[in-house]
């Protein structure tokens, strides 16, 4: 039950189990051609949707080197982990960084966006550069009115980090008219680590001709081009994409909208046995990302806890990052993720709880609270 690498459907394990074929074979340019229309219904976009061999990170890079040139100007949301890694990966590259910050566990305000969009009359900022889903918070972020301040600025780029969002809440990159879309196959897509995803929009190609920051392995052009003749431009990670057809396959089948559902069911499912635990929520309730749900349990030691649930009931929690370590922890309900799943996780919890007497909770109440949700 972490956020990533998340569980993979027996289906999917088999399908990648088998012996690697050419990259260059007709073959494989058979599977790439499905799977790049796959992946346009995932992203509901038109876009190409270049897949690269690395983790999400190379895909969050390629979005900024192949669209930004040094000392562009650039607003960064940054309110959780991610957020800060954005920060992170556009200085390195030069870009003059405004950071539109937030605590740890709050929303970005996209009032804060549209502030800076406004002032900017000679139009120099370039991108608005932001994450949906901080995985490490579990708040998601509005992406949608952010989107809509830069549409109205009408020169910046929106890029943003959809690595938990794909694949669990609505993301249509067309229809919000997002620039860059960036994700990772350990997360929502069901596969194990290796696979990243980038999806580019018309007007961030434009951007692409004038970038002139330093690329080769991640120069998306390269991608595109390769991509239009159903093929790579490097040797990709093959037997991730037999996995990666299958579970856009099972993805396809479920529907988009059953899926955005399932995951929306579960985050208010465990929402409510946290509150009937009287465990503290740690990011607000209405903007609590579909991916994964961070608890902050007052004066119980998260790690402790953790430990405990790992230990008694093989269940794997996710614990808080950077200075959240020891106050948070999170529950990951990602992927291939069933209501059993749910509320197995709570049980344990519970009962933990119970024996580490820990919560004056009755145990069975988180349970009973997330039943209820899901009945
Ligand atoms: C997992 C994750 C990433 C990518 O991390 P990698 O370890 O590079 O795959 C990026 N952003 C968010 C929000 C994530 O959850």
């Amino acid at each position: 039950m972490i956020p990533g690498p998340t569980p993979v459907p027996e289906t999917v394990l088999r399908a990648i189990g088998r012996h690697p074929i050419g990259h260059r074979s007709s073959e494989f340019q058979g599977l790439v051609k499905r799977t790049s229309e796959q992946l346009r219904w995932l992203h509901q976009t038109t876009n190409d949707v270049l897949v690269i061999t690395g983790s999400g990170t190379a895909a969050m890079e390629a979005g900024i080197i192949n669209t930004l040139s040094k000392g562009d100007k650039v607003l960064c949301g940054a309110n959780g982990k991610f957020g800060e890694r954005w920060v992170k990966v556009a200085k390195a590259y030069g870009l003059e960084v405004t950071v539109i910050k937030e605590e740890w566990g709050k929303p970005l305000d996209p009032n804060k966006f549209k502030i800076e969009l406004e002032a900017d009359t000679k139009k120099e900022i370039r991108a608005v550069i932001l994450t949906h889903s901080e995985t490490s918070t579990g708040v998601i972020n509005d992406l949608k009115s952010i989107s809509e301040h830069v549409q109205l600025h009408g020169n910046a780029l929106t890029i943003a980090d959809c690595v938990t969002s794909l694949g669990a809440c609505n993301v249509p990159m067309d229809e919000w008219k997002l620039d860059v879309v960036a994700s990772g196959s350990q997360k929502g897509y069901m596969i194990p680590p290796g696979l990243s995803f980038v999806a580019m929009s018309d007007k961030a190609w434009k951007a692409y001709e004038r970038s002139n920051l330093p690329k080769f392995y991640l120069d998306l052009g390269l991608y595109k081009s390769t991509c239009l003749k159903n093929s790579n431009p490097f040797t990709p990670a093959v037997n991730l994409y037999f996995g990666l057809e299958k579970s856009l396959s099972i993805m396809e089948s479920e529907g988009l909208l059953n899926i955005f559902k399932r995951h929306s069911r579960h985050k208010d499912a465990v929402q409510a046995a946290m509150k009937a635990m009287k465990l503290p929520l740690f990011a607000p309730e209405t903007h609590g990302s579909p991916s994964i749900t961070a608890v902050a349990p007052n004066s119980i030691n998260a790690e402790e806890l953790r430990k405990a649930v790992l230990k008694n009931f093989d269940i794997l929690l996710a614990g808080g990052q950077d200075h959240l370590k020891g106050k948070v922890f999170r529950i990951g309900h990602l992927g291939f993720v069933n209501d059993r799943d749910i509320l197995m996780a709570i049980a344990a919890i519970e009962a933990t709880l119970k024996s580490l007497t820990l919560n004056e909770a009755m145990p069975g109440i988180g349970v009973a609270a997330a039943t209820e949700i899901l009945a």
